[in-house]
């Protein structure tokens, strides 16, 4: 998996998952371009980006997969965890549905992806403060549960986006390298 490249030491793969319009998207192009899109198109099929971050002296690429959700592309879910090392599963602050269909995202890792996987779980959309629908509290229980790392991000106003994907990142290479 950490395969050498010419102008890095290692490359990851990672992979983003939850339900549609949470945000996937605009994480992704917010961590590897610095870019928001107020009225983006959702996914269709399978996208990547990279991105390369400096981890003590080594330099590792991300190769981020994004996708629209599985469920609309099963035929791809196997082939679109493999090799994954990490996983930013993503809820919306503002739809309680999005919480709540965690398990069902958080099960389909377990059966695709490898068991050492990072896990990381997103509440994206922190600046709509005002519609929330899923508490700091849940999101923090039900991370303490599934003993993964928690953060509530804002692709919007660029709030732990960065924090979230690096959190992953150094922890794959704590881990593998
Ligand atoms: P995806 O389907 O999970 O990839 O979701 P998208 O990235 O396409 O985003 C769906 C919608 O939510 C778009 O209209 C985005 O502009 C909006 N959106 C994404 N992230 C945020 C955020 O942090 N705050 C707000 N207010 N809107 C967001
Ligand atoms: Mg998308």
């Amino acid at each position: 998996n950490n395969s050498f490249d010419e102008d890095c030491d290692y490359l990851f793969k990672a992979v983003l998952i939850g339900y549609s319009a949470v945000g996937k998207s605009n994480l992704l192009s917010r961590f590897a371009k610095d870019e928001f899109c107020l009225d983006s198109k959702p996914t269709i099929g399978v996208e990547f980006a990279y991105r390369s971050i400096r981890v003590g002296d080594k330099i590792i690429k991300a190769q981020i997969w994004d996708t629209a959700g599985q469920e609309r592309f099963r035929a791809i879910t196997s082939s679109y965890y493999r090799g994954a090392l990490g996983a930013l599963v993503v809820y919306d602050i503002t739809r309680r549905p999005t919480f709540e269909s965690l398990r069902k995202w958080l099960k389909e890792l377990r059966e695709f992806g490898s068991p050492e996987m990072v896990v990381v779980l997103v509440g994206n959309k922190s600046d709509l403060g005002q519609s929330r629908e899923v508490n700091l509290e849940d999101g923090q229980s039900l991370a303490q549960l599934e003993q993964v790392s928690f953060m509530e991000t804002s692709a919007k106003e660029n709030l732990n986006v960065e924090e979230a994907f690096l959190q992953m990142i150094t922890r794959i290479y704590e881990i593998t390298c």
